[in-house]
């Protein structure tokens, strides 16, 4: 199998799987897996010959925070609520979910940051993203909702048009992951 080092991991708190997709560097060959666990995960990197690994979710605290829990004195040390990426974002009109204690994806967070420990100690690069944000700056801000046909189709209808170098495949139903 051709390597394909560019995968995107979009992330979940474990109960749901996790969407795998990878690309080679001319975009002409893609493959895509859904895996349960981490441990299984690195098996699929491994196989698929990843190098960069982009990770839907939050991977760092706030600088100040040792955990997200309500119950430890830890305190964030920035000028604002959650990280400076986040407010980054919040400046540009892009909403995201805050890192905080009060998050609702805690667990998806904590499972991000081993996975970006472990994944580094194997010699992967670890990027964080976040996809709605790269939608919104490519698409503008009214996106149809992606859980329907006419959203999906919006995304496509997109990608082909933003991106028309990639070698997208000509009858292609993905789903919004
Ligand atoms: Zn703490």
């Amino acid at each position: 199998m051709v390597p394909l080092p560019f995968v995107g991991v979009d992330l979940t708190a474990g109960v749901r799987p996790v969407d795998v997709a990878a690309l080679d560097p001319s975009g002409r060959s893609v493959a895509f897996r859904q895996v349960r666990s981490d441990d299984e995960l690195c098996g699929v990197l491994q196989e698929l010959g990843a190098e960069v690994v982009a990770v839907d979710s939050p991977m760092d605290l706030p600088s100040g925070l040792c955990c997200l829990e309500e119950d430890c004195s830890c305190v964030p040390s920035g000028p604002g609520t959650g990280r400076s990426a986040e407010r980054a974002l919040a400046a540009l009109g892009i909403p995201c979910f805050w890192t905080t204690k009060r998050t609702i994806i805690k667990k998806m967070v904590y499972r991000a940051i081993a996975l970006k420990e472990r994944l580094e100690a194997s010699g992967y690069t670890v990027l964080e993203v976040y996809p709605y944000a790269v939608k919104r700056i490519l698409f503008g801000r009214h996106l149809p909702r992606k859980s329907r046909p006419e959203g999906i189709a919006f995304l496509i209808d997109g990608a082909k048009s933003e991106l028309p170098s990639c070698a997208w495949p000509a009858l292609w139903a993905p789903s919004h992951d």
